[in-house]
């Protein structure tokens, strides 16, 4: 398996990410560290998906803090 570079910035890797306080096992969403996208789960990871993560937050009725955010592993492609 490979591992998914940003389809947006194309800086860093995707990585799998949980926020705090969610209680999905695992690591239900992918992140972008570099441009801040997150990708809701199941999504599939290209330049047409992916939301804002303050944009996410906002639609949540939450704010955009990054210390909620948990980093899990590499994503790869699937
Ligand atoms: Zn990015």
């Amino acid at each position: 398996m490979r591992e998914v570079i940003c389809p947006y910035c194309q800086q860093d890797r995707v990585w799998r990410i949980r926020l705090q306080g969610e209680s999905e096992e695992g690591y239900p969403h992918a992140f972008c560290f570099e441009c801040d996208t997150l990708w809701e789960n199941g999504d599939i990871i290209n330049d047409l998906t992916g939301i804002n993560y303050e944009d996410y937050m906002e639609s949540k009725g939450g704010k955009a803090d990054w210390k909620l955010i948990q980093k899990g592993y590499a994503a790869n492609e699937m």
